[in-house]
């Protein structure tokens, strides 16, 4: 942050998810730049509370939350033992305030600091995104689902500049949009991997199991999102991200496969200019500039080595085989509530799946039925709300409604 005078004063950063794939990762970015950052708050579910304490010692914040009220004895304990193991006697151990229970992050969200991660998986991050933009953080939002469930809610609640992406390909638009004016922008081009299964056919996603689907290709992440990477549900819900994003027209995001992941987006201009942003894949580098945008932070990840050969290359992608791309455009363009059915019942299908109850097709063929049928009904029976009728209560109740349809479908009852 700048003072009147020009001065810099390190960011103080809240992470929410910090013991997760992003999560662990911003803790990276931050420890060596204490000049920069300083963390002031951490947020987290409750099951790594080994990890958990140790990021109590590196960074020392103000205030922890813990969404299982049950862990905090256990954080306690853990807190000193990770200090003797350092060599710490218990006097240097300085405990922070702790908030406890499911809106414990949402709590956190809201206190002071420059700038909320927001890095917590699914439909969870919704009311600690609100609850940032409301309190007037700026919010570093890795977690797209709420964002894409919330839809113009959030994008309301946010002043200009306010919202910063911190998926790889939309910190990828944001970087290449400072080239043109928004009037000047003709498309948005999503580069996907295309996961494990790319140019596979539907009888063989019909075989594959857990450990195919998690053997991701290029990037190393949090069990959800990887598996929704190999169906590419992770790419329809980026693909709305996109559009909320940045303002654009769903029919202006197109999907290109890109199997390197070394191009992480582009913007098409409409004088026939694209511009890409490329970088090894390293999610070390979205989250630094998400941390401190619009200001780059120095060294944080390893450039392209223009000394080696690469070869690049770009396909369409095969929408016969992988649905749901086209099935989030579908939600998308119903708006209001449809976003949200179309990630409730993914959550449910994906959790299911890694319990083995599932095959690997069930998932978005289950989640198209359940989008379907919302989109049949009137809302007074659960169907869809629309998007001028829309409120986070409705955007609950739509996912609470498709996560019981999902789990009936698929005949889970637990
Ligand atoms: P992980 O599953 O690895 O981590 C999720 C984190 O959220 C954990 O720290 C978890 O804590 C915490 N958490 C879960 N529920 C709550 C809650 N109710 N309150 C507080 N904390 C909670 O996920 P990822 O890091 O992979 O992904 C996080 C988000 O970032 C997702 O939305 C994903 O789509 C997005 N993203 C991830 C990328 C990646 O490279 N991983 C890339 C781009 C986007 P605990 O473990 O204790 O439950």
């Amino acid at each position: 942050m700048r003072d009147n005078e020009g001065v810099t004063s390190a960011r103080e950063v809240v992470i929410l998810g910090s013991t997760g794939s992003v999560g662990t990762q911003a803790i990276e970015v931050v420890r060596g730049r204490r000049d920069q950052f300083r963390v002031v708050g951490l947020a987290a579910g409750g099951s790594n509370i080994q990890l958990l304490a140790d990021q109590i010692l590196d960074v020392q914040p103000r205030t922890v939350a813990l969404s299982r009220s049950s862990a905090a004895q256990d954080l306690q304990l853990a807190l000193y033992s990770r200090a003797r193991v350092r060599g710490w006697n218990e006097g240097k151990v300085t405990l922070p305030r702790l908030l406890l229970g499911p809106d414990a992050a949402t709590q956190l969200a809201a206190e002071q600091c420059d700038v909320v991660l927001n890095a917590i998986t699914g439909s969870a991050g919704l009311l600690p995104t609100l609850a940032a933009l409301k309190a007037g953080r700026t919010l570093a939002l890795a977690n797209k689902e709420s964002l894409v469930i919330g839809g113009r809610l959030v994008t309301e609640a946010a002043r200009p500049g306010q919202l910063v992406a911190v998926d790889s390909e939309h910190s990828a638009f944001a970087q290449a949009l400072r080239a043109g004016r928004p009037d000047e922008v003709r498309k948005l081009v999503l580069t996907a991997s295309g996961g494990p299964f790319r140019g596979r056919t539907r009888k063989d996603l019909e075989k594959v199991g857990l450990d195919d689907a998690l053997a991701h290709p290029t990037w190393a992440m949090g069990r959800v999102i990887t598996i929704n990477s190999a169906t590419l549900v992770n790419k329809g819900l980026e693909l709305l991200e996109a559009a909320l994003l940045y303002g654009v027209d769903l029919a202006a995001v197109e999907v290109v496969v890109h199997p390197q992941s070394v191009v992480h987006s582009m913007v098409e201009f409409h004088d026939g200019s694209t511009i890409a942003q490329c970088s090894p894949p390293d999610m070390k580098l979205p989250i630094a500039l998400g941390l401190s945008w619009p200001d780059r932070v120095a060294d944080v990840s390893a450039p392209v080595d223009w000394t080696k050969a690469h070869t690049w290359t770009f396909e369409p992608l095969d929408s016969e085989v992988f649905g749901a791309v086209e099935l989030a455009r579908r939600c998308g363009r119903a708006a209001g509530t449809a976003p949200a059915v179309f990630n409730g019942a993914n959550e449910e299908c994906v959790e299911a799946f890694c319990e083995g109850r599932i095959g690997f097709t069930d998932i978005v063929d289950t989640v198209a039925a359940v989008v379907q049928r919302h989109l049949d009904r009137p809302s007074s029976e659960g169907g869809h709300v629309k998007d001028e009728e829309l409120s986070v209560q409705a955007v609950l109740a739509a996912d609470e409604w498709s996560r019981v349809q999902a789990r009936r479908d698929i005949g889970w009852s637990a």
